[in-house]
């Protein structure tokens, strides 16, 4: 039997990882489940899933858990304590999937607490990827991919000699504004930027995907993950969401992974360590594909991804402040007090305004992590009233 918790079990990516794990209930036992607002769907689960323990990340939800879990033999509990009390129990398998920095210690526990770590929230890596990469090799574990490109990469660079690896390409969508202009990008809207064309996701990440601020994150996650340089790493704007990795070698020769836009196909790659799982999925069938499309992206409509580029290559606790002040400048778009467009103000003014103080190049340790995180917040918030 393999013990399994998962960090962010109401969410998106939790809830695809239950889909799977219900399909071998013989074979992986639900240990912890976490959540934080939507105590219903965490409550059910539980009970579906018999796990021993949950948390809401949500203490004022503590009670209300509590009580729809009466009777039941589940322990429960709550606030970042008690998401932190979940990562920490022993099991075989953790899938980390709470979205934003509120991931990272989390993830980082379960690694401590010595389990696999399958790794959805790409943040934890962009801020801390040294840390976390530190904590796996210690506790002698696996750090695993989940994001889509990511988990694509880790696929075609199997068995290859990375002396051999010339460059990765990874693609992007372009989310829900492909086809407009940089000026019909000035008015557009939260709830308009909400709808991605091929995935269905999270809110946030798909938003992200609108302005490449998630593929900002993920060539900083492609650097953390694979131990590329920026001249290594290629981003092509593919429509239709179906090659999401493209190995290239010396010789020429390269290597695409082509699966569904269906992130069990990621996931169950990660749930069983690299093996193939039968998964019912869809065939691609690339007769009626008929044609796969690519194109370097405009970094002037996409500045996000010109800003990721840059902290790849500053490196240090670029990554952690790039990430928090992203956050920050997200929150306020949806909360329209800022632009679609203003959010890579935001962040680009941030980035200046601490490297300029040389805040930027310390050794990337928890403690700064944290810190830098908290000064980029406050930081963006200045800026979100300037743009
Ligand atoms: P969702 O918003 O769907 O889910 C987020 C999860 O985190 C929910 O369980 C939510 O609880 C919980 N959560 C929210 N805030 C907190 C907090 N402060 N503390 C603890 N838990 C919290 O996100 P996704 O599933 O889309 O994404 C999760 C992660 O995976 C992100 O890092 C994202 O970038 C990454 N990812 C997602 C992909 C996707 O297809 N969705 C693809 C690749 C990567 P509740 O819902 O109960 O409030
Ligand atoms: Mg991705």
């Amino acid at each position: 039997m393999k013990n399994i918790s998962i960090l962010g079990a109401t969410g998106s990516i939790g809830r695809n990882t239950l889909d799977l794990i219900q399909r071998e209930r013989d074979k992986l036992k639900v240990v912890g489940l976490t959540g934080a607002n939507n105590i219903r769907l965490l409550a059910e689960s539980a009970i579906k899933f018999n796990a021993d323990i949950v948390a809401t990340s949500n203490d004022n939800k503590f009670h209300d858990l509590k009580e729809m879990l009466s009777g039941h033999q589940v322990e429960v509990c709550a606030g970042i304590n008690g998401v932190l009390e979940v990562a920490s129990r022993q099991v075989d398998w953790v899938m980390s999937s709470i979205v934003g920095s509120a991931g990272l210690l989390p993830g980082l526990k379960a690694l401590e607490a010595g389990a696999n770590l399958a790794l959805a929230n790409k943040e934890s890596m962009v801020a801390a990827g040294p840390i976390m990469k530190r904590a796996a090799e210690a506790q002698g574990v696996k750090l695993i991919p989940v994001d889509s490109e990511h988990s694509a990469i880790s696929q075609v660079i199997r068995g290859e000699e990375r002396d051999s690896l010339s460059k990765i390409i990874i693609t992007a969508s372009g989310g829900a504004f492909r086809n407009l202009t940089i000026s019909e990008l000035i008015d557009v809207t939260p709830e308009q930027a909400s709808k991605h064309p091929n995935w269905n996701m999270g809110q946030r990440i798909t938003i992200d995907s609108a302005s490449l601020f998630n593929k900002a994150l993920e060539v900083i996650e492609a650097k953390e993950f694979f131990g590329l340089k920026a001249s290594e790493i290629e981003v092509l704007i593919h429509p239709q969401s179906l090659v999401h990795a493209i190995a290239c070698f010396c010789d020429g020769g390269m290597k695409a992974h082509i699966g569904p836009s269906d992130m069990r196909h990621a996931i169950a790659y990660a749930l069983y360590e690299e093996k193939r799982f039968n998964l019912p999925l869809e065939e691609v069938d690339l007769s009626k594909v008929g044609t796969l499309d690519f194109e370097k992206p405009d970094l002037l409509k996409y500045p996000a991804l010109k800003l990721g580029f840059d902290v790849l290559e500053q490196g240090g606790l670029a990554g952690a402040a790039f990430n928090a002040a992203k956050e920050e400048a997200l929150d306020n778009f949806l909360d329209h007090k800022l632009s679609f467009l203003g959010m890579a103000d935001v962040v680009r003014a941030t980035m200046d305004e601490l490297s300029s103080k040389n805040q930027l190049s310390s050794e990337v340790e928890l403690e700064a992590v944290i810190d830098i995180d908290r000064q980029a917040r406050l930081i963006a918030k200045i800026f979100v009233d300037k743009f």
